[in-house]
């Protein structure tokens, strides 16, 4: 509503305004100003009543959980009104339309905080500590304002950073409560850092909000844009003004940190012929003046800004939400495709969708979409539920009240959309949501996975929400670098325990390329039960395993054992494996279901298979869906082998999840004799592949010689292995 100049009092017709036009004595002027002042005041006056009446309507409809909390139907009667209105009295009904809709807007904005967020009296509702990236009056703190005008709280404190990663990292510190963080602009596109730091930081999106931007022409009082010869600002805020700032001549642009910074440079150096390109608001800020308004090259410049809080935050369910979720499929032939047809089979609206690349996986693309509606509306659980049956990875970054209209809510309120018309019932509707008390404070991705369960018959254990096989759901396929576990193809993964040295690893990969293996095996870091046994060569024998690997064209999986190696193994490692000695190291499984690496999850020594799928829950909830599970011996009063081989495991996996089943023969039997009978066994049973350890010169291993095969056995146990599986239709 900037005027571009300063001659909006000389528009006012002070006959409408109610003035005495015939009094010509004084200064005519200045008696029309007290006129317009006197109005203005009226005009808040009744804006506040006005304001007070919606209030009394919205908590009403805090206490009638049937009432609608819109009734388009009302508000097109009134637009109607408005211009019959404005028109009688002379004045363009576009104007009035765009005052009332101003005002409509507030109005339900302001209902909003009798519609849940913080609830009034909680620590939130009390004071709120909420982080940005920049200085005072950028653009974000100027949303700050908006989005909080809203809620319930009582005092706000707001703390500028440098960079988005600080902001996240002062959230997870505890340092402050919110942060808001610019996410998509209309003409610059997405923010991908936030996105990135979305995606693999622990915390949710709680609002949105919209933001226009208004660039302005900042200089010292008294600058004249004649003299100027350096204009400052973000580099993306020059480059949308790329136009206006082409006609200045003798001018050069500088990139600054951010807008409001550069404001703040300007006025701290007071050279006149720096000027900075911010908002109006950042010129009061800084004692600077508005040379020139308005110098977008866009008419249209808007920003979207995201509120991210620690866990989700229940609303109203009458709200018209939004969720956010990224994602990346498996490497299949139309896992896109059948991702988003998911959403359409219930009816879903997507209102996002862009991909990314992934840092370590070159040209696998992350996907992140937005949709209408909340994670725990029936539709959205069934449309999460099937697409992970498509996805390696998903996670819900949250479901959070929507403020940029839907189509349908926007032609309802437009004339020209005769057919639009919707009654206020078939809005309220369309929204069947409850938000289930006992959700409150479940992060985003556990709300998701709550619902899961819902959409078809309950799995044994209710908190096997993402392992637990539900019927009629197909079984998961997990994607290794190509090689896919779960599907017609047993997949053989062999090598040596350890990692020892270049030659032992470029000896075993040819070795192990030979009988037909998928995968070689390595361990790096080996869990040791003495603390005088070899420890494993560390990150210099991860480089040797995928040195071999790459040399052999074979994807190799490792043992990872701190949370803190994860992101460092994954990085060139196909696979992490989970040992039978962490597989309740919750702080590991939660990190390794952040990673973007399929994971080997091995039973515990002494684990029910309920532990071992509630371990696998702990990796899947973290939104890694790509979890292998492998049998591996269990400790029993048996002494004649190294472990007790519990074969009826696989078939009550086979039953109870969804998720791929592997054996380890080597370490139950821990003795060669007993490896190939073993590996049979599980095959026979119904396992989707073998994990082995062999060596190139067995009595030189450092680690499990016993147990390891030769060249010979392996020969032996490919040749017994392909009929058992050609009966069963599977092959190697
Ligand atoms: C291994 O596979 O190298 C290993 C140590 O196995 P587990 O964790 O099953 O003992
Ligand atoms: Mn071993």
């Amino acid at each position: 509503m900037d005027a571009p100049d300063d001659s909006k009092d000389e528009t006012a017709d002070p006959a409408q305004a109610g003035g005495d036009p015939k009094d010509d004595a004084g200064d005519p002027v200045a008696r029309h100003r007290g006129t317009i002042d006197r109005l203005d005041r009226d005009l808040i006056r009744l804006l506040a009543e006005r304001l007070q009446a919606a209030r009394a309507i919205g908590d009403h409809r805090s206490r009638n959980k049937d009432a609608a909390l819109r009734d388009d139907d009302r508000e097109r009667r009134l637009f109607e009104a408005w211009a019959r209105e404005a028109e009688d009295r002379g004045i363009s009904a576009y104007f009035a339309g765009r005052v009332l809709r101003e005002v409509l807007n507030w109005s339900r904005r302001d209902q909003e905080r009798f519609l849940g967020g913080a609830a009034p009296g909680s620590a939130a509702a009390r004071s709120a500590r909420i982080g940005y990236q920049g200085v005072p009056a950028c653009y974000s703190d100027l949303a700050i304002g908006k989005i909080f005008a809203t809620r319930e709280v009582a005092r706000l404190e707001r703390v500028g950073f440098r960079g988005f990663a600080a902001v996240i990292d002062a959230m997870e510190s505890g340092e402050i409560d919110y942060a808001l963080l610019p996410i998509e602009n209309t003409i610059a596109g997405s923010i991908n850092e936030v996105y990135d730091l979305l995606g693999h930081r622990p915390v949710t999106i709680v609002g949105e909000e919209v933001w226009e931007v208004e660039h302005c022409l900042l200089g010292l009082p008294g600058a004249r844009l004649e003299e100027l010869r350096v204009v400052r600002s973000h580099p993306v805020a020059l480059q949308q003004c790329a136009k206006f700032l082409d006609r200045l001549v003798g001018v050069t642009s500088e990139s600054f940190h951010d807008t409001a910074g550069a404001a703040q440079a300007v006025a701290r150096e007071g050279v006149p012929s720096v000027a900075a390109i911010a908002s109006e608001d950042a010129a009061r800020e800084y004692g600077l003046v508005v040379l020139k308004r308005d110098i977008s090259d866009q008419p249209v410049n808007l920003t979207r800004f995201l509120l991210i809080g620690r866990e989700a935050e229940p609303f109203d369910a009458r709200r018209p939400a939004k969720t956010s979720l990224v994602f990346s499929v498996n490497h299949r032939r139309g896992a896109l495709l059948e991702c988003l047809k998911c959403f359409d089979a219930q009816g879903i609206n997507l209102t996002k969708l862009e991909s990314r690349p992934q840092a370590n996986a070159p040209w696998e693309y992350q996907f992140y979409l937005d949709f209408e509606g909340h994670v725990t509306e029936p539709g959205a659980v069934a449309a999460l539920q099937e697409i992970r049956a498509h996805t390696n990875h998903l996670k819900v970054l949250g479901s959070y009240p929507r403020r940029i209209e839907s189509d349908r809510e926007r032609q309802a309120l437009d004339p020209a959309h005769a057919g639009g018309r919707l009654r206020a019932s078939a809005v309220a509707g369309s929204v069947a949501r409850e938000t289930p008390a006992g959700a409150a404070g479940a992060p985003a991705s556990e709300a998701a996975a709550t619902g899961g369960v819902a959409a078809s018959e309950p799995p044994a254990n209710p908190a096997l929400r993402l392992t637990g096989l539900k019927s009629g759901a197909p079984r998961s396929r997990v994607d290794v670098s190509g090689v896919e576990f779960g599907g017609v193809r047993f997949v053989l993964a062999i090598g040596p325990c350890a990692v020892e040295s270049r030659q032992q690893m470029m000896e075993s990969a040819e070795l192990v390329k030979r009988h037909g293996a998928a995968i070689m095996r390595g361990g790096a870091f080996k869990p040791r039960t003495s603390p005088y046994a070899f420890q494993g060569l560390g990150f210099a024998g991860l480089d040797l395993l995928v040195e071999a690997g790459r040399a052999y064209e074979l994807p190799v999986v490792t043992e990872v054992l701190h949370p803190e190696d994860v992101e460092r193994i994954g990085a060139s490692a196909d696979m992490l494996q989970v040992g039978a000695r962490n597989m309740q190291n919750f702080a590991l499984l939660k990190e390794v279901g952040r990673a973007r690496r399929p994971v080997l999850l091995k039973r515990g020594l002494s684990a029910t298979i309920e532990e071992l799928l509630l371990a696998a829950e702990y990796v899947m909830s973290g939104g890694n869906h790509r979890v292998v599970l492998c049998e591996r011996g269990i400790r029993t009063f048996e002494t004649a082998t190294r472990n007790t081989l519990d074969i009826s495991a696989v078939p009550v996996l086979k039953e109870r999840t969804h998720l791929p089943v592997i054996v380890d023969p080597s370490h139950a039997a821990g003795r060669r004799s007993l490896v190939i009978p073993l590996a049979l066994a599980a095959a026979a049973a119904g396992a989707d592949g073998l994990i082995i350890e062999a060596h190139p010169h067995p009595d030189d291993a450092r680690c499990d010689k016993e147990q390891a095969l030769t060249d010979e056995d392996l020969a032996t146990l490919v040749a017994a292995l392909r009929p058992i599986l050609a009966a069963q239709g599977r092959h190697l």
